[in-house]
């Protein structure tokens, strides 16, 4: 058998037909950006985050550009930040001027840890950019009341969180702005790229708005320097037949991390992703990622051992999967303060040890809606026979 890391060939023979009409709809219509489509997708994920204002751009990194640029934040200034997630996170403070200080994470959850973001705090400081990794959510309460008390602004990275909530209400509602991702392999994915931010301020989703044309309140009048970051008509029609199905799927997922929790609870070698929430708090789900803790496999595998690993544990576990047919991801093998791109920051190995240990152990697992059961089973029945004593 061979289980991919992720798949979309499934979700085609559910909702093809639909999005055929919709795509077909569009074309008719000769209007290919902006238009209708665009117009109800932005109602339509407002609603779904909860909040007054959505305004749709090209990407998730334009989503996170576009909401710190709206906050005036640029050069000279400081965002707080975890260097445990996907580069763009941290790109885009660098490219609006500004510097990204990362503060370590918890083990536990793998979340920027909130005890370290106070000591990290400078006059510098404007902003807090929480990144609710893997679609695990932050306590929200927390850092609102850290930066209500230091008067920071808040701008969530929810690329990997649609459809996670925090006390009863979805990530993306709490701060100042909501950034997220519609790539393909997010929850609510496009069929390319797309992004968009929440607000519940009229102000910020304006300025966020002409940002996102050119700086262009009036055609042909610019009023700053912007950007040409829009979503198509084609990718909102698409993304509107997803977006009602958004909860189902993340049920879907939500099942699968329990049923790998449950099952893989017995291997004291492999940490599992924490699944303890506060009441009505809820993870997407967009990955499920668990720590190789130690090399007891190593009896029990076909693979070359003597082959050189960056992280021997963890990369050789990897790499006996792939040999039985499960095909895995490492989300992140290197964590943004030790990429090359920002030596420049001064960070050295060792400068983030929680981190830096954190991604030489993970491994996400295959998880989709449209995983079954038989394909989950066979993955946990390797990794068991792999650890077997
Ligand atoms: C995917 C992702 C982004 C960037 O989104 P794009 O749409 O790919 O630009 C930013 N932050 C995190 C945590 C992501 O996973």
């Amino acid at each position: 058998m061979q289980i991919p890391p992720f798949s979309l060939e499934a979700q085609i023979s559910e909702i093809g037909d639909e999005i055929e009409e919709a795509l077909i709809k569009v074309f008719r219509s000769g209007k290919y950006i902006g238009g209708e489509e665009v117009a109800s997708f932005e109602k339509a994920f407002a609603l779904a985050i909860e909040t007054s204002y959505s305004v749709s751009c090209n990407s998730g990194t334009d989503a996170l550009i576009l909401a710190l640029r709206a906050l005036n934040i640029g050069q000279g200034d400081e965002v707080i930040t975890s260097s445990f997630s996907f580069f763009a996170t941290a790109e885009a403070i660098t490219s609006v001027g500004a510097r990204p200080v990362f503060v370590d994470i918890d083990s536990k959850n793998y979340l920027m840890d909130l005890d370290l973001i106070e000591k990290a705090i400078t006059p510098r400081t404007k902003a807090i950019l929480p990144v609710h990794l893997f679609g695990h959510p932050l306590d929200m309460d927390k850092i609102m009341a850290i930066a209500e008390s230091n008067n920071l602004k808040v701008v969530e990275d929810c690329a990997q969180a649609a459809g996670a909530y925090w006390r009863g209400k979805p990530v993306g509602s709490y701060g100042d702005i909501g950034c997220f991702s519609f790539f393909p392999t997010k929850n609510l994915g496009a069929a390319g790229d797309g992004g968009a931010i929440t607000t519940n301020d009229f102000d910020l989703a304006k300025t966020i708005r002409e940002l996102a044309i050119h700086g262009m309140p009036k055609r042909y009048f610019h009023t700053n320097i912007g950007y040409n970051s829009r979503l198509d008509s084609l990718q909102a029609a698409i993304l509107n037949v997803k977006l009602i199905r958004l909860n189902k799927w993340i049920e879907q997922r939500k099942e699968i991390a329990i049923n790998y929790i449950n099952q893989l609870s017995s291997i004291d070698s492999i940490e599992l992703p924490s699944n303890t929430f506060v009441n009505n708090s809820g993870h997407s789900w967009n990955q499920f990622v668990i720590r190789i803790m130690d090399n007891s496999f190593i009896k029990n595998i076909k693979s070359n051992s003597d082959d050189v690993f960056d992280n021997l544990n963890r990369d050789l576990f990897k790499t006996e999967l792939h040999r039985l047919g499960v095909n895995t991801i490492i989300y992140y093998p290197i964590p943004i303060h030790l990429q090359p791109a920002y030596k420049n920051l001064e960070y050295k190995e060792g400068s983030l040890p929680v981190t830096e240990k954190v991604c030489s152990q993970v491994i996400s697992l295959p998880i989709f809606p449209e995983l079954k059961s038989i394909q989950q089973s066979y993955v946990i029945d390797k990794i068991k026979e792999l650890f077997k004593k």
